[in-house]
């Protein structure tokens, strides 16, 4: 362990509790399903709302973790690690990142802001990567738990830090000042994002300057309200497209799709060209100019570099390939920390078995090729990485470290060689440094498909889990309903992301739902709503758990279970207590008890029934009453057969409106994908998924023009129409058409004209300014699934769950 880990940790002040203190870390973690973590792995046990990693601490000491950061050590673990016991695990691994840091002493750049944080560090690297060893946060680390994880990669070798710093509400960036302690500020564009925290403007602004307290200067759009917040003490570097009291002059013009800055500072003035036309493409430009002006770079070499600058991958994408293959795009960057990111990611995936990664040299790891390509090594191994493609002059020196490697001196020569490679039923990760144009290599393997998709936030999912587990009482289980594709969300992506959630029950409409979910690899216990008699056999063989709900069912499964000689057999009993769809109605309860009295090839897991009214506060006493039946029926049968199964009736609204109903489990639908039927609840809840795609043609239609079949819409004046690939076969309502409905272009809304054809849509986008192959959103954030359901009188299920399966679904985090 080196001398600054220890230093580190001894600041935390923690109490140990081990058998060795003298112990051996070399990386930190917080993610319980990284296959990096083991011996040398310090873990950080955090706490959230409603996640708790001390439930993983058992687990991890199985696999070789030997040394955790704890609020307390779990029953079953004491003596067998070593513990670090704090109070607050996140306040620790914060002061554990701001000690490290502290020992270093670079150049630091600390970013804020409200847009363009990610870009401009990404493009900051770029353009000064050339001349330093460039740490820099990775992708979008930049939460009060992301920038420690940042910093806490410095390694001896890095000259030069770029780290970003998000906050959502006050108070948060004191921490983050303390963590990055940047030398060199840079406030981005302050916009409305994240604007609750916060009471105004000037209160953001003031909370945000916070991170260059103890800066030695700071880059900003020279602005009378900032100018006031930042203290006198700080000397200023600020731009201006107006005020001649800035630093730096600028006036810029359009041509073609680039835009030419003129840039006057002091006495010289000189001009550069940024292959960009869009207002933030051009602010973020701007700023990373200012830091290449501030550090003194030659005109030539600015105007070189900046001419260069490329449009940012934001995060990873899941992109289906060809022959079955899953591919994550990483075609971006290059370097250690977020190779490691990358790999942590390809893991949490699990699609398939077989995985590929293909890496390109690696770029300012701060450490020699040996040492480098050694770590890179023992990475691959720990991560059960099939076969590695090396791309590159230096990597395939080092190939001889690697298993199962084949190297290519650059990109042309893979690609070259592609129609004699494999590729297929595995997960392909592409991972290379810009200079090496790995997205030709991602066209390649990309499935050819038209271009709507469906993203899924899978964050978003899990923030949604939790905010429901937040409700429900201490010890009640829970069941995510995942039927209908994840109601219409991607099935086993979904449910495999719940059983790292660790939740009790998947519930699925269809015996092969669940069967396709059990060959996925899925080991959660499954419920199946509505098994057909037909299909009980299969349910067997794939150990899914059937509800039973009619005597006639019942009897065909016990003489099932009895021929197969059963023992125990989970089963669930629904009970009819006033929705009339499926369940046992009370005057068959005799009989019910009768035949399962004294029965051991099956076994009743639990008891349940369903409320048709849970969202509908009017019909309160009828969900009363439902409770009060199930409560009856559900009692006797337990009194009778001397059961104490679990029982539940809740569903995403029961949740909220009936908390004293939730027995021993509930069973969460929709709010799982972000869709609440309470306004207020709506606002807790994170968009889960994003329809969208792209514009095909444009063109401009003269007055009495008309679009579309029927000509059901005549332009008035000369208008500008853009034609969308989606149509109704995707599962766009027709009525969604002629003027009703509307898609998103740049923030626009774009009213749809005509009818709504089989596999497209025309939209208005007169005065729109947007160009074919630029993209749209047919619903997300804005409009909501919610919105357009109440314009069409339907409800979100209906609309979430039409979404044609032949729509591609890209998931991320
Ligand atoms: C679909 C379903 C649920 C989930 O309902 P949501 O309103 O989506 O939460 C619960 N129970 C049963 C029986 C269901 O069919």
């Amino acid at each position: 362990m080196t001398q600054k880990i220890l230093t580190s940790i001894q600041n935390i002040s923690a109490t140990f509790i081990g058998t060795s203190n003298a112990i051996d870390i070399d990386s930190v973690s917080i993610d319980s399903r990284s296959l990096q973590n083991g011996p040398k792995t310090l873990f950080f046990a955090l706490v959230g709302a409603n996640t708790d990693a001390h439930r993983y601490i058992a687990d991890l000491i199985a696999i070789g973790v030997q040394n955790f950061v704890v609020t307390h050590i779990p029953d079953d673990c004491t003596g067998k690690a070593n513990f670090y016991v704090v109070a607050n695990t996140l306040s620790a691994l914060q002061q554990f990142a701001a000690t490290y840091r502290s020992l270093f002493a670079f150049p630091v750049i600390g970013l804020t802001g409200s847009n363009g944080k990610t870009i401009i560090k990404e493009w900051l690297n770029f353009l000064l990567s050339p001349d330093y060893n460039v740490i820099r946060s990775p992708k979008s680390y930049n939460s009060q738990i992301g920038v420690p994880l940042s910093v806490i990669a410095i390694n001896e070798k890095h000259n030069l830090g770029i780290f970003e710093a998000g906050i959502s509400t006050v108070c948060e960036m004191d921490k983050l000042e303390k963590i990055i302690k940047p030398t060199i500020g840079i406030l981005t564009n302050i916009g409305t994002a994240h604007d609750e925290g916060f009471a105004g403007v000037s209160d953001k602004i003031r909370e945000k300057v916070k991170l260059f307290q103890d800066a030695q200067v700071v880059i900003y759009n020279k602005n009378l309200a900032i100018d006031a917040l930042i203290s006198s003490e700080i000397s200023r570097f600020c731009w201006s497209y107006t005020d001649s009291n800035a630093s730096v002059l600028i006036t810029k013009k359009g041509i073609l799709d680039k835009t030419v800055l003129t840039v006057q500072q002091e006495n010289t003035q000189f001009e550069i060209k940024i292959p960009f036309q869009d207002e933030a493409s051009v602010e973020n430009a701007i700023s990373c100019l200012m830091v290449l002006l501030y550090f003194k770079y030659e005109k030539k070499t600015i105007q070189n570099r900046m001419e260069l600058l490329y449009p940012v991958e934001m995060r990873l994408k899941v992109k289906n390939g060809i022959n079955n293959c899953s591919i994550i795009d990483d075609s971006y960057s290059s370097d250690f920390q977020s190779l490691k990111i990358a790999l942590d990611f390809l893991e949490s995936q699990k699609q398939y078995e077989r995985k590929t990664l293909i890496l390109s040299d690696i770029f300012q790891s701060g450490l020699p090729n040996d040492v480098l390509y050694s770590k890179v090594a023992e990475l691959i191994v720990s991560n059960r990485i099939s076969r590695v493609i090396g791309i590159g002059e230096t990597i395939s020196a080092f190939k001889n470290m690697f298993a199962n490697c084949t190297t290519f001196k650059n990109t042309a020569a893979f690609i070259a060689d592609f129609e004699n490679m494999e590729f297929s039923n595995e997960t392909i990760l592409i991972k290379g440094a810009r200079s090496f144009q790995f997205e030709e290599i991602v066209y390649l393997l990309e499935e050819k498909t038209h271009e709507t998709v469906l993203e899924i936030n899978l964050n978003a999912i899990s923030y949604n889990l939790n905010f429901f587990k937040s409700k429900l009482k201490p010890k009640v289980k829970i069941m995510v309903m995942v039927k209908a594709f994840g109601y219409g969300n991607g099935g086993l992506e979904i449910a495999k992301l719940l059983e790292h959630h660790k939740v009790d029950y998947l519930g699925v409409a269809f015996a092969d739902e669940g069967i396709s979910l059990k060959n996925g690899g899925i080991n959660l216990p499954i419920m199946v709503l509505n098994p057909e008699n037909t299909s009980f056999s299969a349910i067997i063989q794939h150990q899914l758990e059937p509800e039973i709900y009619c005597l006639k069912g019942l009897y065909a499964f016990l003489k099932i279970a009895k021929q197969k000689n059963l023992k125990h057999f989970p089963i669930h009993i629904k009970f009819d207590t006033g929705m009339h769809r499926l369940g046992f109605e009370e005057n068959t309860l005799n009989e019910l008890i009768t035949a399962l009295k004294g029965n051991s090839n099956v076994q009743i897991k639990s008891i349940l029934s369903h409320l048709a009214t849970s969202d509908d506060l009017e019909h309160m006493d009828f969900a009363h009453s439902q409770i009060a039946l199930f409560e009856k029926l559900s009692s006797k049968l337990m009194t009778e057969l001397q059961i104490k199964p679990l029982r539940h009736i809740l569903n995403t609204s029961g949740i909220s409106n009936f908390s004293d109903a939730q027995y021993e489990m509930v069973r969460l639908g929709i709010g799982l994908y972000g869709v609440s039927n309470d306004a207020q609840e709506q606002k807790q809840l994170e968009n889960v998924g994003t329809l969208k795609s792209v514009i095909s043609q444009i063109r401009t239609i003269g007055a009495g023009e008309s679009v579309g079949y029927g000509r059901r819409f005549i332009a008035e004046k000369p208008t500008k129409i853009a034609t969308i690939p989606i149509g109704y076969a995707d599962g766009i309502s027709r009525g969604w058409g002629n003027g009703v409905g509307f898609v998103m272009i740049k923030n626009t809304k774009a009213f749809i004209v005509g009818s709504i054809c089989m596999d497209m849509l025309m939209v208005d986008v007169t005065g729109i300014e947007c160009k074919e192959g630029d993209a749209i959103v047919i619903f997300g954030e804005n409009p909501t699934v919610t919105f357009i359901a109440q314009k069409l009188n339907t409800i979100p299920y209906e609309i979430l769950t039409s979404i044609s399966q032949r729509v591609k679904r890209v998931f991320y985090r």
